[in-house]
């Protein structure tokens, strides 16, 4: 019998055929997405396509289903083909006389040509199955729209006949494009089918095992690096070489050849650090980024979520809602205020009103990464309620970044292991930390949280408690770091 697969362990096989393998021999892991999707956004495109009467095809269907439906249907909808060995799901398919016209559906603002592999397998099939496409167009979010009282489906999406550049401008002709790129998969096919543990190589590191995305199995591929010592070279970040410089032995950050690093202000700071026992402080630097900060000093941490579709009047796709802020304040004499807001639901003025409210009117305001995630949740709520935006863009104007002592060189411990995430840094203190809490993680607040807001069978209280502790955690972590900070700067 021949094996059958979708576009999906195609995508895998030609990033890795071990990768394909073990999520073959894998059981399927439960997906929780990053984005929030109450809605089914292929049921709202269906009404912006004006979709009547559709078949509507299903997991685990018969291709023959989608076949027949073909001839009594002039709408099909996530209709399931297959070919050679190949299945696929077509998201829309309209009758344009004797031809389809073929719909994608891209759920996010701007489709790039970083799925083409998808479209052209998709058109390939089709078309193998003696389908002849007039038009192939895709439908996606549209970044401008803002949500009023009522979701207007012809405003959320966009039909377009082209793909986006990198600028985001509809430069890319989408059919054109596909028949330019589609070839036909068999081989690749033929050599899944024939891929097995025994006829697999010993895994190799490349590019795709921890570019942009980790690959799920690297710790299992290369267990010595996850027991690599504090210092190892492996830790080095972003180093084209860490890998050849290994197998040299040059083992250690200490040992590593200059001449092949990158030279980012990070790798100096990693290697420095090995080389004068573990710690390098820029003290002249770090003097200089605490210089102009003014009691009290005030340590802000928000959670939020982020929706595909805007659920409330005034948000855009993909906008997110801030739901929980922690605030620590030190104060001149070294004592501590703490003040948390947690709301279920929609309760963006409230936590705007109780932000200004909290947040000292004087002093300095620390967030970590605060230009890629406070100052721009301050800058929403400033748009969301223009009444406070003078205060709120106050408080931007008073906020320091915690995350640039660290990402600019100035300060490195090795036991951060190549790491300048918060937690990584907060587990080198003197503190429990993170250890003793339920949720130990951004995204695990927002599925507890989601919990809340979708009125679920839980416990709240609970969740609430924990969800408290956690973004305390958050900020209460700045306090100790930034202490830190303080003390290795000399001060
Ligand atoms: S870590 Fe690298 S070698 Fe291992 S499965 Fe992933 S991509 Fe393949």
């Amino acid at each position: 019998m021949t094996s059958m697969y979708h576009i999906s362990d195609l995508k895998k096989f030609n990033r890795c055929p071990r990768l394909f393998l073990q999520s073959q021999q894998d059981e399927k892991m439960p997906f929780y997405s990053y984005i929030r999707m109450d809605e089914a956004v292929s049921d709202l495109a269906a009404r912006k396509l004006g979709v009547e009467k559709p078949f509507v095809g299903a997991l685990g269907d018969d291709p023959s289903l989608a076949l027949e439906a073909l001839k009594d249907h002039d709408w099909l909808m996530k209709a399931r083909f297959e070919y050679g060995g190949l299945r696929i799901k077509a998201p829309f398919m309209h009758r344009n006389g004797d031809a389809w016209e073929l719909y994608f559906l891209f759920t996010g603002l701007y489709p790039h040509n970083n799925d083409m592999e998808l479209y052209c397998d998709t058109v390939w099939v089709l078309e193998q199955n003696g389908i002849r496409l007039s038009d192939v167009m895709i439908v996606h979010l549209n970044e401008a729209y803002v949500r009023e009282d009522e979701l207007d489906i012809d405003q959320l999406f966009i039909v377009s006949r082209s793909l986006y550049n990198f600028n985001n401008n509809p430069t890319i002709p989408f059919f054109e494009e596909i028949r330019k790129q589609m070839k036909d998969p068999q081989e690749t096919i033929r050599k899944m089918s024939e891929c097995t543990a025994e006829t697999l190589r010993e895994p190799v590191r490349t590019n795709k095992c921890a570019g942009r995305l980790k690959c799920r199995y690297y710790d299992s591929c290369f267990p010595n690096e996850a027991e690599a010592e504090d210092d190892s070279i492996m830790t080095l970040i972003a180093a084209k070489h860490r890998y050849q410089m290994e197998q040299e032995g040059l083992l250690y950050l200490r040992d590593a050849d200059v001449e092949r690093i990158e030279g980012s202000p990070q790798q100096y700071a990693q290697i420095l650090a090995d080389r004068s026992g573990g710690l390098f402080a820029d003290k002249m630097a770090l003097q200089s980024w605490l210089e102009g900060t003014v009691y009290p000093v005030s340590f802000l941490d928000f959670e939020w979520e982020r929706y595909a579709v805007p659920p409330y009047k005034g948000m855009k796709p993909y906008q997110v809602l801030p739901f929980e802020y922690s605030l620590h304040i030190l104060h001149a004499d070294g004592t501590v205020d703490h003040k948390v807001f947690l709301s279920v639901h929609d309760d963006r003025r409230e936590l705007t009103e109780s932000l200004i409210r909290d947040v000292p009117e004087q002093g300095t305001i620390i967030a970590y990464n605060a230009e890629g995630a406070e100052k721009i949740r301050i800058s929403e709520m400033a748009e969301q309620f223009p009444e406070y935006a003078d205060v709120l863009l106050g408080m931007n104007a008073r906020m320091k970044d915690l995350q640039i002592p660290f990402i600019s060189g100035m300060i490195y411990d090795v036991r951060m292991r190549g790491s300048w995430t918060l937690k990584q840094i907060m587990s080198m203190m003197e503190d429990p930390g993170y250890s003793q809490l339920e949720i130990r993680q951004g995204m695990d607040a927002v599925f507890q949280w989601r919990q809340l807001d979708r009125d679920e069978d839980v416990n709240k209280d609970e969740i609430i408690d924990d969800l408290k502790k956690y973004c305390g955690m958050d900020s209460w972590a700045m306090v100790v770091v930034y202490k830190w900070i303080r003390k290795c700067a000399g001060l």
